[in-house]
């Protein structure tokens, strides 16, 4: 980030007056209309932007103090601000509730305006505003049947936040904060119970509202983000909402036809396969996947034969199979 030169920028003294700052700020705006110039609309733009910001600042008196205070010190404080911004903004959101209880968000302005002055002199009355605090996020372990079930779970996780006692900035008082060591961070095991929605998937984020980091001047606190992972997927592949699993069954299951169990997520299934299936073949077993959201019935259950070919043969049986070579080798079995 850099420092913006707003004096500079409007061609101005750093005495100059309320009346002076104004009357330059016009002449330059009018000149940096972006109507004004035809030939270049996207560089008066911008240069007219970088005046309005500056007069945003100096034309209004909160501000103005504030910038002169800022000085040669701009940078240290602006640290400070930066690491406390990051931690409170886990997720981007910096937006803030004035005092007049509007909703507002990135001024349009330069960061370095945004850093120091999007929230001063908004209101004569007040230079005061409520800003809700920061998102958090952390992750949350589920089982494939958690998923499958929905319902509360309670669960211990571990919520890192801003240190409450330097606000994050890892200083206190001119010196290292004592209780975060300079970090600004604070980690936290806190217990929650959570409503696990019905066929949720990997990477899907499920909201605590209000458990996120405390807002600030009366302001609402942030929400806390659980991001959705499965350790393991309890012998499925899960596909959307899908589920996919390989089923090891006897070759004369397959040859002869018979009767199998599927384990499927709502229990076991006893399923009949045709005489002559060929091996890894796939079955779909309709509705038996991943419950889809907001109650849109369920994925299927694909399931892949795989025939288990028999080991450590008795004589008998391998005179059998001799047997059933030479047939196949002859042509027809029923020749
Ligand atoms: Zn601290």
């Amino acid at each position: 980030m850099n420092y913006k030169d707003y004096y500079q920028l409007l061609g101005v003294d750093k005495k100059a007056s309320e009346k002076d700052i104004k009357s330059a700020y016009r002449k330059l705006a009018r000149k940096w209309h972006p109507d004004a110039n035809p030939n270049d609309p996207k560089g008066a733009e911008e240069k007219f932007k970088e005046i309005t910001e500056a007069y945003e600042v100096l034309g209004d008196a909160d501000k103005r103090k504030k910038y002169d205070a800022l000085g040669a010190d701009w940078q240290r404080v602006s640290q400070q601000a930066e690491a406390q911004r990051q931690y409170r903004s886990s997720r981007g959101s910096e937006e803030y509730y004035d005092a007049s209880g509007q909703f507002g968000g990135a001024s349009g302005f330069s960061d370095f305006f945004d850093q120091f002055f999007s929230g001063v002199g908004r209101r004569q009355t007040t230079s005061t505003f409520a800003r809700k605090g920061g998102d958090l996020e952390t992750t949350i372990d589920l089982t494939l049947s958690e998923a499958y079930n929905g319902g509360k779970k309670s669960v211990a996780l571990e919520i890192e936040d801003a240190c409450p006692r330097c606000g994050g900035s890892g200083v206190l008082n001119n010196a290292i904060c004592p209780q975060c060591h300079g970090t600004g961070r604070f980690v936290q095991s806190k217990r929650f119970e959570v409503t696990i929605p019905k066929g949720v998937r990997e990477g899907q984020r499920i909201r605590l509202a209000g458990q996120g980091s405390a807002g600030s001047g009366g302001g609402p606190n942030g929400d806390l983000y659980l991001v959705v992972e499965f350790k393991n997927g309890d012998g499925y592949e899960r596909r959307g909402d899908d589920l996919y699993m390989d089923l090891p069954v006897s070759i004369y299951s397959l040859v002869l036809g018979g009767e199998v169990r599927v384990p499927t997520m709502s229990g076991d299934l006893t399923m009949t396969i045709p005489a002559e299936t060929q091996n890894n073949k796939r079955l779909r077993l309709t509705g038996k996947g991943m419950p889809k959201p907001k109650g849109g019935g369920s994925g299927d259950l694909y399931v892949r034969l795989v025939g288990m070919l028999p080991t450590k043969l008795g004589d008998k049986e391998r005179k059998l199979f001799k047997d059933l070579a030479k047939l196949a080798e002859n042509g027809s079995a029923n020749a």
